[in-house]
């Protein structure tokens, strides 16, 4: 497993040691985000501090829903492994999994690509060190993408660090913190960065993030992967055993940040293309006496009305609301441009329409022409 991320200066050798970091990317990084900003120099203490909100009451832990991957129930660490792949080195205790000196990172052993997340955390009772060295942590969306999990009661930090940051890039558009201790709840929707065929990037990660109940990230698009003192440029990152999919990452910064309740939904895409058949239809050419046969009003079956008529040389069908333009099928058999529906005339042997039968919506009615 290779790793993206770089943190405090003081474990900055270490993780250099103990993690794989691509030296090719790090050099080429100082370009690419000398390029890419928020406007804002990382790490700026001038930045303005969100306003502080107090969150509701807790209502924690929340249960995961049916179709959840649980990754953490608070008894077993089955789910995660350390950055080599082999067992995660933190401990469970009281229900909950940390750190312990030196453990390195904790890694889902599923990956995830477009995904919902949910985490419960709490930064240490008794708080001990300040700003980023008070109950630092984070959680890595594909391993590179940290939401920061930091003790932010009554602690100040650089803006682009505090809780709930995507660290280094964006400040949480609110501080909701609770006091060390307590459990607090980060709920993540995150769409993993796409990237085309060619390894360029097709479409940035994103992320939108509830802290505590309170949205503090709204669909941000972080410049690349997040990264302690400059981001890292997007590269696609590729698990031979799991393609697209990369495993949550969570952070040993050397401080015993707990975690419990963590439960991942994992999202389908964001669009599905139609099917082009339907989609693409035959379209037939109507004679001046085939669109004549057509026009006029319909007495609708238990009640209200239809009408057919021509506007700019199209034809139109309304239930007496919008214009839905008809697409001809056959000199008898319509769709509609915008909407699912079906439309099909009966016409006598003069060649006008006599009834009409529309289903859209899985519901069918029809219609008789008015008599004049
Ligand atoms: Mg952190």
């Amino acid at each position: 497993m290779r790793i993206y991320c770089l943190q405090k200066p003081k474990l900055l050798a270490m993780i250099f040691q103990t993690l794989c970091i691509d030296l090719t990317l790090l050099a080429i990084s100082e370009h690419a985000s000398a390029q890419l900003s928020t406007g804002w120099k990382q790490h700026d203490m001038n930045r303005p501090l969100p306003p502080t909100v107090q969150p509701g009451e807790s209502h924690l832990p929340t249960p995961p829903p049916s179709d959840a991957v649980v990754l953490f129930d608070g008894k077993s660490l089955d789910a995660w492994r350390n950055s080599d792949g082999g067992p995660a080195k933190w401990i469970v205790r009281d229900g909950a999994m940390e750190p312990v000196n030196g453990g390195g990172y904790a890694y889902s052993a599923q990956g995830f690509e477009d995904c919902q997340l949910h985490i419960e955390w709490a930064s240490p009772e008794v708080p001990k060190g300040k700003s980023q060295n008070r109950g630092n942590s984070g959680v890595f969306l594909q391993s590179q993408f940290e939401v920061q999990i930091l003790d932010s009661f009554d602690n100040v930090t650089y803006a682009d660090g505090q809780a709930a940051s995507i660290y280094g890039q964006y400040p949480p558009m609110a501080n909701v913190s609770r006091k060390p201790g307590q459990w607090q709840a980060f709920d993540i929707l995150f769409r993993a960065p796409k990237y085309n065929d060619d390894g360029t990037l097709s479409s940035p990660a994103r992320l939108t993030v509830m802290h505590n109940g309170v949205f503090v990230q709204d669909n941000v698009k972080p410049l690349g992967p997040t990264s302690w003192l400059q981001h890292h440029p997007y590269a696609k990152r590729t698990d031979t055993n799991r393609p697209g999919k990369l495993p949550i990452g969570l952070q040993d910064h050397g401080n015993p940040v707990r975690f419990r309740n963590i439960w991942v939904r994992e999202l389908p895409p964001e669009t599905i293309e139609p099917p082009k058949e339907a989609y693409d239809p035959v379209i037939v050419e109507l004679t001046e006496s085939q669109i004549e046969g057509l026009l006029g009003k319909f007495q609708r079956e238990g009640g209200g009305n239809y009408e057919v008529l021509r506007k700019d040389n199209k034809l139109y069908f309304t239930l007496g609301g919008p214009l839905l333009e008809m697409i001809p099928h056959s000199p008898t058999e319509f769709g509609l441009r915008y909407t699912a529906g079906l439309l099909e005339f009966q016409r006598n042997s003069a060649g006008q329409a006599q009834s009409l039968r529309f289903e859209m919506g899985g519901s069918l009615s029809k219609g008789q022409r008015e008599t004049p």
